[in-house]
Formats: C-alpha cells, structure tokens, sequence
C-alpha cells in the first residue's frame, strides 16, 4: 500500500508561472501523442503541478501516476516558445513526490539496493557484471531465448530483452590512465567513463578513447570518478545526486583539461547541469560551474574541432536516431549528423520524427515497459522505412532500447554509437 500526504513544495512557482497553456509543445510530447490525453501531455503535466504545488489538489496516486509516465525526454522544452524548463520541474516534481511518498517496502529496497549501491560502488558493479557475463557465456540466454521461453514470460521477457550485456575484460581496469595523442597533440581532455557503461559498454569507452587520440588527444582517464548522479536526478534523488557530482568534481579538476568528455547523452545533460544542481552549497558551488562549462559530448566536441579527415570507407546506409538528452537536453543536433557526414562511402538518411523518444529514458523501459514498448514498435516502423542497415545515435541507453527493437520489430539493423562507426573508419584506413 503507497501512503500520500498533501505538501507545498515542488517545482517553483515563477517556473509553472512561464507556462502559458498554449499547446504548442503538445505534438512534440510522445505520451500524448500515444494517448491523446490531456493529462499525459506536457500542458496537463504543468497544470497538475501548478495544484499540487499550490495545494490545490492533494499530491495522491493519479498525480504520480501522470508524472511517472512522463519520459523526462524534455521533447516539450524544444517545443516551447515561452521557455518552459519542463525538465527542472519535472524533476522537482519526482523530488516531490520522493520525499512525501512511501513506496511498497519491496521497491524501496531494489531502489535502494540500485541508487544507493550499486552504481556507487566499482566493486558491486564488477561483480554483477561477472555474474550477467556468465548468464550469457554459460548458454543459459541463448538456451532461454531460442525456447522460445521469453515470450511466455510476457513484459518480463521483454524486460530481458532490455538488459545490458556484460563486455569483460571491462573498462574499470583503464580508469587511472593516460592515453597519449596520435601525431601532433592538440588537446588534453578527461573522460568520463560512466558507470554500467564500464561494463556493458566497455568497447564504446575504448571506441571513444581512439577516436580521441586519433584527433590529436590526449586523453586522461582520472581515478577517483565515478557515477554521474543522472540516474539519480531522474528518480527524484537529488540529494544522492549531488553527492556523486562532488566526487566527479573532486577527482575531476576543470583547470587541467580542455574538455571533460563524455560519450552518454544522459550523463552529458546531467553532468552540464552540476552548477545548478550544487548552487546551494557554498564549498563546490563555484566549482561546480567551472565543471559543468568544460563538458562536452564527444559528438559536440568533435565537430567544433578540425576532424581528422583519414578514415577509409563504411559502404552502409544509416539512420540516425538523437538521443533526447543530446537534442532536447544539450540542444545538439547537427554534430552527430555532420561527423556521420564525413565517414567516406556512409549513405546518412534521415530519420522521420528523430528526435521523439525511443521509450529508453534512462530507466523508464523498465518501470513503464508498456509504454516504451509502444513508442519502439512506432520508431522501428520509421527506421525499417528508411531501409537502413546501421541505427546511430549517441546514448548507451538508447542503444539497449533500438538493440531490443531491431530483435523484435526490426531487419536485422545493427545498433552504434557515432563515435563506434567513426572508430570502425579509422580503423578501416590503411596505416
Ligand atoms: S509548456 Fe510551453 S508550449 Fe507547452 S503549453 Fe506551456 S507554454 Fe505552451
Ligand atoms: S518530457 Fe517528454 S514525455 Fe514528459 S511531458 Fe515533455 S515531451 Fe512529454
């Protein structure tokens, strides 16, 4: 049973105060879009906040309910002419509803378990990764999926279908390492290796790596880093958030580096929201937004800079999916497109509706699997339209989500990050 209480606090008041309910953003919002309903659209979102914050109407089940589905893609922000910073108050409101609503006690331990645990902790991660990498080497997943057993298993089988996959030898083992530039040096950045990204996506961190060096980087990959804190900030955990961004700060000094990189769209949004997620404390505040300037996608990072032009040919066709918070988030659009551009022999279609979620959403597909599962079967009628053989995009996350939906909907489409098919050209050019 979920226990609620009426409360004040929440988004702030000169925030909702900016909507002008004007409905512009409606068509942008994939919610709404799936369930024309007024309370699932960013408009009837700000309204319910707008009364619950007021406490006008009481914070109960229906107002969770409708916040809960909101894939905090941020979709409505690019939309809006009056400004809405949809993705702040909707945080706020997930705070919100955090601090007043007691979850059953099974869910407060897996959250527990999860944000207070396991993405802090190296060692738990490896671990896990070892279990999920024995899972798939044993043949247990193979045996599971080719019985045909998934599908008896209802949304849980496609739940499984979601779930990462484990890449040793894992990424943990370069964190403390310095990896010098190829030919003349013309930059020094620090990398950010995520969290489950070191283990379920330690060949797109080495990817990144190269690709870096290749362009004139050298590239530091500072001990002491660890989770982001996005995660946290999308589950309403605020509070555990900004202690992860110190410790990213701290092991992180700005002055050192040209460009703090990172190659998850996710991490990116969040990670360039460290001043104002810390402009309350008065030791890191001033850091914090030093920080938060010197990070850069590595898509944003490398089309700002003079992109070494010696790749050989990737004869495919692709189609390049914007991660929500690379486009709506980080408002960067153009540089993943114009580095696909440059890759020699690579047919670039776009994509019809692009920038609307895949369903992926940091964790959504998993605790709104209904919903995710509707908008990827939406995307892959788009992607197989495009006859496209690769899906680009730029978040690890939104990777799994197109990962699960070539398998169930899709032609056999081949999921990579930009810098991989970067990677894979330089790779392809003879030395
Ligand atoms: S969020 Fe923006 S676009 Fe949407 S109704 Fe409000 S003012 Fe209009
Ligand atoms: S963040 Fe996305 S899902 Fe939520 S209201 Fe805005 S467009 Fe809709």
């Amino acid at each position: 049973m979920v226990a609620f209480e009426t409360q004040l606090d929440g988004p702030a008041l000169a925030d909702l105060d900016r909507c002008v309910h004007c409905g512009l953003c409606l068509n942008a919002c994939p919610t709404y879009r799936t369930l024309g309903l007024e309370m699932d659209s960013p408009r009837g979102r700000v309204y319910q906040m707008v009364q619950v914050t007021t406490g006008a109407m009481p914070l109960g089940p229906s107002y969770v309910e409708h916040i809960g589905l909101c894939l905090a893609c941020r979709g409505c922000e690019s939309a809006c002419p009056s400004g809405v910073q949809y993705g702040r108050m909707v945080e706020a409101a997930r705070e919100q509803i955090e601090t007043h609503v007691k979850r059953p006690w099974r869910v407060r331990l897996v959250r527990r378990m999860v944000y207070g645990r396991l993405l802090e902790s190296r060692f738990l991660l490896t671990v896990a990764g070892t279990l999920l990498y024995l899972y798939q080497a044993s043949g247990i997943r193979k045996l599971v999926r080719a019985m045909g057993f998934l599908h008896l298993l209802g949304r849980l089988g496609d739940l499984e279908l979601l779930a990462p996959s484990a890449e040793p030898p894992f990424f943990f083992g370069k964190i403390g390492k310095t990896f010098p530039a190829e030919g003349a040096r013309r930059g020094r950045v620090a990398f950010l290796a995520g969290c489950i990204a070191n283990i379920s996506f330690a060949r797109l961190n080495e990817a990144t790596v190269r690709v870096l060096q290749r362009n004139g980087c050298e590239v530091v990959i500072p001990e002491g880093q660890g989770c982001c804190g996005a995660l946290h900030v999308h589950a309403g955990l605020r509070e555990k958030a900004r202690r992860m961004a110190r410790r990213n700060i701290d092991a992180i000094p700005a002055g050192e580096y040209d460009a703090i990189i990172t190659n998850a769209a996710g991490c990116g949004s969040t990670l360039k929201e460290y001043g104002e997620l810390l402009s309350g404390d008065p030791v890191y505040a001033e850091r914090a937004r030093q920080f938060a300037a010197k990070v850069k996608d590595i898509t944003e990072f490398l089309a700002a800079r003079e992109l070494n032009r010696g790749m050989g040919r990737v004869e495919e066709v692709v189609a390049y999916q914007d991660s929500c918070h690379l486009a709506h988030g980080q408002r960067v659009r153009a540089a993943p497109r114009q580095l696909l551009k440059c890759v020699p022999g690579l047919t670039l279609r776009e994509l019809p509706a692009a920038d609307i979620c895949c369903g992926s959403a940091g964790v959504y597909n998993v605790v709104q699997n209904a919903m995710a599962m509707q908008l990827l079967e939406r995307k892959m009628a788009a992607v197989n339209a495009t006859g496209a053989r690769i899906i680009a995009t730029a978040n690890p996350g939104c990777m799994l989500q197109l990962q699960a939906g070539a398998q169930l909907h899709g032609t056999g489409q081949r999921v990579m990050h930009v810098v991989e098919i970067l990677d894979q050209a330089y790779r392809a050019e003879p030395r």
